[in-house]
């Protein structure tokens, strides 16, 4: 493909053409970034182009993405979600703006889509039969939604706690589902084995050099959706961190195709015993340590990060910052996105809001700063633990006077 100069590896620099860089680096193993000819794309895509362009969807894009034929992408809209102003958000943490971009409106319902419907639309390019991913749930049921349509299939593995949600996604829309006693952790790894013994096309996070391109389409849109400006803080939540990686390398390139002139501050939100990145950020430490990754945001549950570096760079470059939460601060933020944007979150979603609050807490966030908190995926995928962050319906007979009875007591309306 003329428009990619380069796959070249995050860690040690080493530049792999499009065939060698299938996977991780030759090399030393580490993840792979796409590198294109800037000077080549800035001629077709501009802001000029894209004030012109009417395509709503990650496809807009194309020009900066590893894509060459537009017959190959999933038939569904992904991408093109749109960001809120959160007045009610900004007003109770005292900041100047805060928007939410709602991304649980993609076809799955996760911001994984974003990634999927990129490396759905490599693998067919490549003739690719098969494709498998390791995932906690969203980019398994994403790249079944994607590929459910198509001459493809698709193997999962999951770990047997994904939430119901997510699996009956998976089995809907047809995958082979193969569930795993374990972790995530343990399921990633048989899935590698399982792409090397039978040839399958690896969509997993870290090992796919193409999951990033699709997700850093996000960032493109928050730009264009503020009228071109730049936020000052970005608010993501942090589990493999290819995420935070992706929409960092979408504000890089924007702005070296000169579409913006300033970039944003990245800040990585992580359950507290899930924070493997936030610890390699605060102590500065070169190589990232495993932790437990136990956390109720099954999303972000992650003990060895996949795209760990990429993210820690993406945080230090961007002189951003790491912020953890608490299980229990993550539910809290189920009903405050809600109430507060009428958005709902699934928990790994909601954790940015409660890390949002943690770092205005602790002075991290300026009141004049415009904020932009990302929500991952949509509450519908894990109803169990939204339940637990609220209380209890009302129950009561068809009867007037229990009504009655009711309104009274709990001074409703
Ligand atoms: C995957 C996911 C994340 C975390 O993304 P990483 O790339 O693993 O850091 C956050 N929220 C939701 C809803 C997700 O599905
Ligand atoms: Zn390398």
């Amino acid at each position: 493909m003329k428009k990619i100069e380069t796959l070249q590896c995050i860690r040690c620099g080493k530049d792999h053409s499009l065939s060698e860089g299938k996977y991780t680096c030759t090399a030393c193993g580490g993840n792979l970034q796409v590198l294109y000819d800037y000077n080549l794309i800035k001629k077709r895509l501009n802001y000029d182009e894209l004030k012109d362009n009417h395509d709503r969807s990650i496809w807009r894009y194309q020009d900066i993405l590893p894509v060459e034929d537009l017959k190959y992408i999933p038939p569904v809209q992904v991408g093109w979600t749109p960001l809120y102003r959160a007045e009610k958000i900004a007003e109770e943490l005292g900041i100047h703006n805060v928007y939410v971009k709602d991304d649980g409106r993609n076809p799955s319902a996760s911001f994984k889509d974003r990634a999927g419907a990129v490396v759905v639309a490599r693998a067919r390019e490549m003739g690719e039969k098969v494709i498998t991913t390791a995932s906690t749930g969203n980019a398994a049921s994403s790249l079944a939604c994607l590929t459910g349509s198509l001459d493809m299939k698709t193997v999962i593995f999951v770990p047997k706690t994904a939430p119901a949600p997510k699996i009956a996604q998976l089995l809907v829309f047809g995958a082979e589902v193969i569930m795993v006693n374990g972790t995530y952790d343990d399921a990633f790894d048989l899935c590698l084995k399982a792409s090397k013994e039978y040839g399958w096309y690896n969509r997993s996070t870290g090992i796919n050099p193409f999951t990033r391109e699709g997700k850093k389409t996000c960032a493109f849109e928050i730009c264009e959706q503020l009228d071109w400006e730049t936020p000052d803080k970005v608010f993501v939540s942090v589990g493999d961190g290819n995420i935070i990686s992706g929409l960092w390398k979408g504000f890089v390139e924007f702005k070296r195709l000169g579409i913006i002139d300033k970039l944003p501050q990245m800040v990585a939100v992580q359950a507290e015993n899930s924070n493997a990145v936030k610890l390699a950020v605060d102590s500065g430490a070169e190589e990232i340590t495993p932790v437990s990754g136990n956390t109720i945001a099954d999303s972000i549950s992650v003990s060895v990060p996949r795209d760990g570096l990429a993210a820690v760079l993406a945080v230090r470059d961007s002189k951003g910052f790491a912020v953890s939460v608490t299980d229990q601060e993550i539910l809290a933020g189920i009903p405050k996105v809600a109430r507060g944007a009428s958005v709902f979150a699934e928990p790994a979603a909601a954790a940015t809001y409660a890390g949002l609050e943690k770092a205005v807490r602790e002075g991290k966030v300026n009141s004049g700063d415009n904020v932009v908190m990302v929500v991952t995926g949509n509450g519908l995928k894990d109803v169990s633990s939204a339940m637990k962050s609220v209380g209890q319906p009302n129950l009561i007979n068809p009867d007037m006077s229990e009504l009655k009875k009711l309104v009274e007591e709990k001074h409703i309306g």
